[in-house]
């Protein structure tokens, strides 16, 4: 578990410290008069003037995810599998995320009580509300979810097509795009780190010691082999568009996706 950080650091990236202005127009209030939204507190004219998706996508709230495949941590020397729960990256604070609030009841019933007061560093124990977080290094040998976040560093200088679907993977080695909706019309694209370093560290076996080109173009997820590789992204770009998929291309497509 990551400990180099006190609570009161961690109240203050859930933003618990500002419960008397409203999260929303930063509009003084009452305590008592705020309404709870997503885990924002709100004046009475802010509540319910959004919707949950909307405030995600405004950045007001971070979005609730859930572990969707096996994903297995450890509390304390007890294996436990993360599986169906939701979890949300720490506001101001991407490199921590905790356990969604609602999902601590079943977390304190599936786990014994000593664990549960390991699990959440003994904060169930305090007024304060319980909360268990972790690290990217709990997650080494398993499902990463903090994988993707770093991704969106990797194509950051790019300017995407908006036609371009993003298709990444967390399981994936790398982040990827579809050049179109239509996934059997669509290519694939792999992307790499601008960052020659990050390019080294992500060594591609395909590509023996030589250093791998950024871009990958492949016929669709799953194709085994690469249709163009290059640094340049502008001859991505004329590549895809020069050279639609023939039936031949749509038809083995069709095959594998
Ligand atoms: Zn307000």
């Amino acid at each position: 578990m990551f400990k180099d950080i006190t609570k009161e650091e961690l109240i203050k990236f859930r933003g618990a410290d500002s419960m008397s202005n409203c999260n929303l127009c930063n509009k003084e209030v009452d305590e008592r008069e705020t309404q709870e939204q997503c885990g924002l507190s709100l004046c009475l004219s802010c509540e319910g003037k959004y919707t949950d998706k909307e405030l995600a996508e405004q950045g007001m709230i971070n979005e609730v995810k859930t572990f969707e495949v096996d994903t297995w941590i450890l509390f304390d020397r007890d294996s436990f599998n993360l599986k169906g729960y939701r979890y949300k990256f720490c506001e101001d604070k991407k490199d921590l995320l905790e356990i969604y609030d609602q999902d601590l009841p079943k977390l304190k019933e599936e786990l014994s009580e000593y664990l549960f007061e390991w699990a959440t560093d003994g904060s169930s124990k305090d007024s304060l509300i319980p909360f268990v977080y972790f690290s990217e290094d709990d997650f080494q040998d398993t499902y990463n979810p903090f994988k993707g976040l770093h991704w969106e560093d990797y194509y950051a200088d790019l300017d995407m097509p908006n036609e371009w679907v993003n298709v990444s993977y967390g399981n994936d080695e790398l982040p990827s795009f579809i050049s179109q909706k239509d996934i059997h019309k669509a290519y694939h694209i792999w992307i790499n780190s601008f960052n020659e370093k990050v390019r080294k560290e992500n060594h591609d076996l395909d590509f023996g010691n030589e250093l791998a080109p950024r871009f990958n173009i492949t016929l669709c997820y799953g194709s085994g082999y690469d249709l163009l590789s290059t640094n340049s992204f502008d001859e991505v770009i004329k590549w895809i568009k020069e050279n639609p998929k023939n039936k031949q291309q749509i038809k083995e497509t069709k095959e594998i996706v």
